[in-house]
């Protein structure tokens, strides 16, 4: 086996985790190679999503995630600051009836993870149903622009001379005297020391097709509707917690809103486990139907904030989420990061967040033994 084959790593998809983690090992002297099925890198969920930097807000009845999400908020700031949009007032509130949490818990909690709530000013407070709205704050979070990560992602690639492969599958993983043997959709094969699996909605795909145990997730087809504020909300993005909700938030790369609601953002779910088996979540994706939920969307959610009701709808992005189970339970986003039981030179990653990118350093650390 040849020194280069001892330190070489191959990483199964090119997202945020993906990308990211090649840099990891490379500054940890191995020689990652990133291949990706799309043409281009950060395609999927990496692109397709709320562009929330989580600053603990969103998680009131996940402790672990929330405060995890305090500490990460800074450091992201920080560490990705260019891509980091914090020209906008960002609003929490609370729902009288069907919140999972009333006002005051929101606020004990926030407080114990560390997160600042500043009572809503009352030009805010009146965009408001009294009647259905219990409290109003403004909080610390902002949003990100992808195609700025993307950006910095790729020439940091280019600059450490890390092979980036696109428009390649990576379609199993078996075992090999160095660690596994990847097979690409090319014909071509590379032996390496670890195989990070960091397909997101495609994880199971890689592990089905290679005979591996099935990791256990929920994936949702989803749709966020882009909207164009009317003048009154501009500069604003409202958070309603903690229900059957909504939520408006910038998307920085578009120069628009999305407008999510927890009811109709979704629009059909499966699971994948040992029982159900794995399906081609891409596949099944292509084959559904994605008629717009805009309308009820912005129906519901200006019983809330009545002058939503003007929202502009210039069109959706439709894309799969992936959730690890234990998510359903207290809406968490721990992240995955696990050795294969039957192959464990093949490491499976998925990060609910963007920000949990910094957990996985502590775990890809731990893993090879060395320091950040
Ligand atoms: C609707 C939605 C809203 C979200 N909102 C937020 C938010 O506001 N804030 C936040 O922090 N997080 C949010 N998230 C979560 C966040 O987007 C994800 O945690 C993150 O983008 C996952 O990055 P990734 O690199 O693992 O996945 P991806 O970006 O999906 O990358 C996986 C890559 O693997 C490729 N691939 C798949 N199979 C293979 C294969 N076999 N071989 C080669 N390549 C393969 C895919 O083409 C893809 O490019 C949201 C997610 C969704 C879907």
């Amino acid at each position: 086996m040849g020194n280069a084959e001892k330190r070489r790593v191959v990483i199964a998809g090119g997202g945020f985790f993906g990308c990211s983690i090649a840099m990891m090992l490379q500054r940890r002297g191995w020689q990652p190679i990133v291949v990706e099925e799309a043409g281009e890198l950060l395609t999927q969920a990496s692109r397709i999503n709320q562009a929330r930097v989580h600053g603990g807000y969103h998680y009131p009845r996940s402790l672990m995630t929330a405060y995890r999400s305090r500490q990460n908020y800074e450091r992201f700031r920080l560490h990705y600051r260019d891509a980091i949009v914090d020209q906008f007032t960002k609003v929490y509130a609370i729902g009288r009836l069907f919140s999972k949490v009333t006002a005051n818990q929101f606020e004990v909690f926030m407080k114990r993870v560390g997160a600042p709530l500043k009572a809503a000013p009352s030009a805010i407070q009146r965009l408001f149903n009294p009647v259905l709205t219990e409290r109003i704050w403004l909080a610390q979070e902002c949003a990100f622009d992808f195609s700025v990560l993307r950006d910095k992602l790729q020439r940091e690639l280019a600059a450490a001379g890390i092979e980036v492969r696109l428009n390649t599958l990576v379609q199993t993983a078996t075992p090999h005297p160095s660690g596994a043997l990847a097979r690409f959709s090319d014909g071509s094969e590379c032996p390496c020391a670890y195989l990070f699996n960091a397909t997101y909605a495609g994880l199971n795909r890689l592990t089905s097709a290679s005979g591996l145990p099935l990791i256990p997730l929920k994936h949702e087809l989803t749709e966020m509707a882009l909207v164009e504020l009317p003048q009154n909300l501009d500069g604003l993005s409202v958070t309603m917690m903690c229900g059957p909700f909504f939520s408006f938030m910038p998307f920085p790369s578009l120069g628009l809103t999305t407008l999510s609601h927890v009811r109709y953002t979704p629009h059909a779910h499966w699971f994948e486990n040992e029982q159900t088996g794995a399906s081609n979540p891409y596949r099944i994706f292509k084959s559904l139907d994605k008629q717009s939920h805009f309308e009820l969307m912005v129906a519901d959610a200006s019983r809330y904030v009545p002058s939503l009701r003007g929202a502009v709808h210039r069109d959706s992005l439709w894309t799969v989420k992936t959730l690890l189970p234990l998510s359903e339970i207290d809406d968490g986003r721990p992240i995955l990061f696990h050795r294969d039981a039957k192959l464990p030179a093949v490491i499976h990653v998925m990060g609910g967040k963007i920000d949990n990118i910094f957990d996985v350093e502590d775990e890809v650390a731990r893993l090879l033994g060395t320091s950040r």
